[in-house]
């Protein structure tokens, strides 16, 4: 009989407790059924200072790829979006709580994965090391015990904290933004910054001190971007992607490409 008392109290609480994880799932999209937080609205956070993905443009709107690509995403799903700019290391936080979505050259992770959920990749990116014109620095090794630079919570940041771990004289200085860390660089209190590809790119070309070298001679292995959205928010991320999808079938996916990425 006290069995019998304690398997009912038992599945009682385990019925309890699953619906108010099913709950807890649903409301990490927001309050509404169709998982935004404000209806007919995309509210989307970046970090406006990774060109040529996202920037602050002349008239001082955040834009570039990223930034099209999901307004383009919003027009498919008849959602106006509205771009909020923060710290990069900010985003992830606020997905489900001040936003609901953040595009961002956000590189999906294992560990980033567990707290949010990600659309289908959209570009395939790595790392690359920005180094003064004529350094010796050409490998991972002569990273090592270098005055290394990178951004706050990003893969660069990650990758620069491993070549730490194997040399421990290495010193990382991490940044809010990746300018920062290249204007260190350029004025020699930086050995080489750590930073994504088309970023490092663009800051090579703005600055002739400077070079960009690929992270592949380094043995920087590829990352995907994707958009990031609230855990669970199943509805919302299937939406997303079957919008990515359609831009990538009719073209428009490949204009915003030429338009902002292959200026050249
Ligand atoms: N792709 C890198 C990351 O996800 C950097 C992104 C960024 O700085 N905007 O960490």
């Amino acid at each position: 009989m006290k069995k019998r008392i304690i398997a009912v109290v038992m599945a009682l609480f385990c019925t309890t407790a699953l619906i108010a994880c099913k709950e807890k799932a649903g409301k990490a999209g927001g309050t509404n059924t169709d998982g935004l937080l404000n209806k007919g609205k995309l509210v989307v956070a970046t970090n406006a200072s990774f060109p040529p993905f996202e920037y602050v443009g002349d008239d001082g709107k955040p834009d570039g790829f990223d930034v099209a690509l999901v307004k383009s995403i919003g027009d498919e799903l008849g959602l106006k979006v509205e771009i909020e700019d923060m710290e990069f290391d900010s985003l992830m936080a606020s997905i489900g709580t001040k936003v609901d979505a953040s595009i961002a050259g956000m590189t999906i992770t294992e560990e980033r994965a567990k707290a949010v959920d990600f659309s289908d990749p959209y570009y395939e990116a790595v790392q690359y090391v920005l180094v003064a014109k004529g350094s010796k620095t050409k490998t991972y090794d002569d990273l090592k015990g270098k005055k290394i630079g990178s951004q706050m919570g990003t893969t660069g940041d990650l990758l620069s904290e491993d070549i730490k771990k194997d040399e421990n004289s290495t010193e990382v200085d991490t940044y809010d933004k990746a300018i920062d860390a290249v204007n260190d660089l350029v004025s020699g209190r930086l050995d080489a910054v750590i930073l994504d590809k088309n970023p490092a790119e663009v800051f090579a070309k703005q600055y002739d001190k400077i070079e960009a070298m690929d992270g592949k001679a380094f043995g920087f292995k590829p990352e995907q971007y994707a958009i990031a959205m609230p855990k669970g928010d199943v509805k919302l991320t299937k939406k997303v992607n079957a919008a990515l999808k359609t831009l990538k079938t009719n073209g428009t996916y490949d204009k915003l490409v030429r338009q902002y990425i292959e200026t050249e």
